[in-house]
Parts: structure tokens; C-alpha cells; sequence
């Protein structure tokens, strides 16, 4: 492609970035963000081969434009780029729900202009640019779920894309992606919510053994419970009714086990456990996760005393920068604020 327009440059627009340059995807790269903050980080790192302040001029000519902002942001992205959009050009996005993005983008998109909303389901519990690297989408899969009329010769050229970047590809409906991710992502993470809140406030009980005993299963929960709470609250509020279904029948299957502990019922605990055990093994046996013992991660050794709580509120998620960071056109010119200091922790 001529130009690609990556419209939010966080971890899944700047990891858009490094791959598609990887995969010699596109001749110009642009990038939009609507944090001149950002912008200048990405500028820094250099992912992107132009950079706009003005969305209009970084959509412009552009032949896919893929949105990458939170979702509660897309509908006034939708209207503030439709009158620049050309003729032909793809707008895809990397939503992780796609009811509420046909709802809220749909309406806006110009005839002529192919709307084909896509989910890469890869990521990490880092935020930011500074976040983004090549090899997030490799092996992963990204769902397309083109609208009722979508041209099959668009959903195929952004299928070759996604592919170029790594990815496995499905499409299906925006209904049943947004079911199926309630029960594998959405689910999980708002248990993994939950299960932190309630040990962050048994903590003051234990007097710190929370999490000083973290590896014995509760520190797993910590990772997703990390998440960008932006984009998470966003993924609750635009996907409502799946995540309630999904969730009542989570609270039946965790009354049975209830009670299957109040009876003292071995049988039934040991029939959940076996199968919940084949799952995981099926996971690792089409590739989707590692074998090796603890995720694959190195033992860690030393224990390390929390930072002060005025620390951490300073921290930001640490990334290294590629090595070979490209030169940047500067198209736009991007006012050097004082670096925003912002955890999404
Ligand atoms: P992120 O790291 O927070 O990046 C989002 C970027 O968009 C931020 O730089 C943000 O700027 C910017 N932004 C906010 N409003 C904007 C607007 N109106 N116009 C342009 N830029 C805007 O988030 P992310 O994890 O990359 O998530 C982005 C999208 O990917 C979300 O829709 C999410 O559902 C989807 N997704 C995420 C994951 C994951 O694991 N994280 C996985 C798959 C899909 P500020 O920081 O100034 O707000």
C-alpha cells in the first residue's frame, strides 16, 4: 500500500507500526494522536514515518486508516475524519468489541469508503507508545467482522494485511465475536478485577502476606488486573449485554462448585479440575500458549520492597525502544510538552 493512517499510537497502533514496517507493508506509515504528548514520544521512538497533529491530514490519501483509540473515542474520530476519507480507502479499527463500533462508526462512514472493523486478540497490560513492538500480532489471531455488503475484495486486502503483520485471520459476525470474547477476555478480566479489589482489602488484614504469598495464583490475577482501566471500562460499558450473560452463567457453574465444596463433593471438585486441565493443554497444543513451567517466565529470585505509593503514581510502564528507529519525516510540527507523567497501572 501507499499509506497506511494509524489514528491512536499507543501499544496496539504503535505495534501496527513496527509491524507493518517489519513486513514492508505500506510506503508511509502516518500516525495520529490526539496527545501532542504522545506524538512526540512516537516521534522519539520513530515507528511512524510522518506524524499529524491534524487527523484530517493524516487520513488524507490514505488507502487503509485503522482506528486504535479507545472505543468510547471512535465515534467522534468517525466524524472528524468521514469529509477526508478517499474514495476506496479501507477504515478498520482494533476495537475489542465490535457491536457498539458498527453502532457508533457505521453511520459515519462516507459511500464509497469500505468499513470493515477488525480485533487483534493480542495484547499486554502495557499502555503507551513506548509499549508497542513487531512480534505482538505473530501467531495471534485477528478477527474481522465485516458489515452486511462489505466488498469481499476489501475484507480480503485487509485479511492480506493483518497476515503481513503476522496474524492468523477469522471473520465472523460482530454478535458472535462480541460472545465469544466476553466468556475469553472480558470475563476474566473483570473477575480479575474483582479478585484483586477484595485481596487488596483482605490486605490490610493480613498485614502484607497478600502479597508476599502473590505466586501461589492470586499474582496471575495482578497481571490482567493491570490493564489500561480506559480501555477496560470502555470494553464494559460497549458490551454489555454479552459480558451480563456470560457473567450469569459464570455465578451458576460458581454455585455448584459452592456447594460442591460445602458437601465435600471430591468426585464433582475432581470432574471440574480434569476438564478444566484438557483445556489448558489444548490451548498450548494449538500454539496459543508456552509448555514451559510458570508462562515461561525466568524464577524470580528477590523480593522487592513496594515503592512508595507516591512512586508508583508516577510510573510509567517501561518499554526499550527499538534499535534502529527510522528517520522521521516531520510533516507536522509537534510542540515538545514537558513529558506527561501518566501511570495506566
Ligand atoms: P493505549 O496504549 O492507551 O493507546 C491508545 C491511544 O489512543 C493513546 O495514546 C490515547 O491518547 C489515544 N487516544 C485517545 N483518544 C484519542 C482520540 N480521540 N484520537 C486519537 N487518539 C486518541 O491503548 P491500547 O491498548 O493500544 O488500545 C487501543 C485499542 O486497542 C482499544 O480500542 C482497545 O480496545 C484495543 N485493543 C487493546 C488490546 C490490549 O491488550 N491493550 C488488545 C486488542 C485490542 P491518551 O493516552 O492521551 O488518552
Amino acid at each position: 500500500m501507499k499509506k497506511i493512517a494509524i489514528v491512536g499510537l499507543g501499544l496496539i497502533g504503535s505495534s501496527i507500526a513496527h509491524a507493518a514496517r517489519r513486513g514492508h507493508l505500506a510506503n508511509e506509515i502516518a500516525g495520529h494522536d490526539a496527545s501532542a504528548d504522545v506524538l512526540e514520544r512516537a516521534r522519539a521512538i520513530g515507528f511512524c514515518d510522518t506524524l499529524y497533529s491534524d487527523i484530517a491530514e493524516a487520513v488524507r490519501d490514505a488507502e487503509l486508516v485503522i482506528l486504535c483509540a479507545p472505543v468510547g473515542a471512535y465515534k467522534g474520530i468517525a466524524k472528524a475524519i468521514a469529509p477526508h476519507l478517499m474514495q476506496g480507502a479501507i477504515l478498520s479499527d482494533v476495537g475489542s468489541v465490535k457491536g457498539a463500533v458498527v453502532r457508533d462508526v457505521g453511520p459515519h462512514v462516507p459511500k464509497g469508503v469500505h468499513f470493515i472493523p477488525a480485533h487483534p486478540v493480542a495484547g499486554t497490560e502495557f499502555s503507551g507508545p513506548e509499549a508497542g513492538f513487531a512480534s505482538l500480532f505473530d501467531g495471534r489471531w485477528a478477527i474481522l467482522t465485516p458489515v452486511p455488503g462489505s466488498d469481499l475484495r476489501a475484507v480480503d486486502r485487509l485479511k492480506d494485511f493483518w497476515l503481513g503483520l503476522g496474524s492468523q485471520v477469522d471473520v465472523m459476525d460482530s454478535g458472535h465475536h462480541d460472545l465469544v470474547l466476553a466468556i475469553t477476555s472480558h470475563l476474566p478480566h473483570l473477575i480479575a478485577y474483582n479478585i484483586v479489589g477484595t485481596a487488596h482489602d483482605l490486605e490490610k488484614v493480613t498485614e502484607g502476606e497478600v502479597i508476599k504469598y502473590s505466586a501461589s495464583g492470586f499474582r496471575d490475577f495482578t497481571r490482567i488486573a493491570a490493564s489500561d482501566p480506559t480501555m477496560w471500562r470502555d470494553v464494559f460499558l460497549n458490551n454489555r449485554d454479552a459480558v451480563l450473560e456470560v457473567l450469569g452463567r459464570f455465578n451458576e457453574d460458581l454455585s455448584q462448585l459452592q456447594r460442591a465444596v460445602r458437601n465435600g463433593d471430591g468426585p464433582a471438585l475432581f470432574d471440574r479440575f480434569t476438564r478444566t486441565r484438557a483445556i489448558r493443554r489444548a490451548i498450548i497444543d494449538i500454539g496459543q500458549d508456552t509448555a514451559a513451567p510458570n508462562f515461561g517466565r525466568l524464577p524470580f529470585q528477590l523480593y522487592v520492597a513496594p515503592e512508595p505509593v507516591a512512586e508508583k503514581k508516577r510510573a510509567k510502564p517501561k518499554k526499550k525502544a527499538p534499535k534502529k528507529a527510522a528517520a522521521v519525516k516531520k510533516k507536522s510540527k509537534v510542540k515538545k510538552p514537558a513529558r506527561r507523567a501518566k501511570s495506566r497501572r
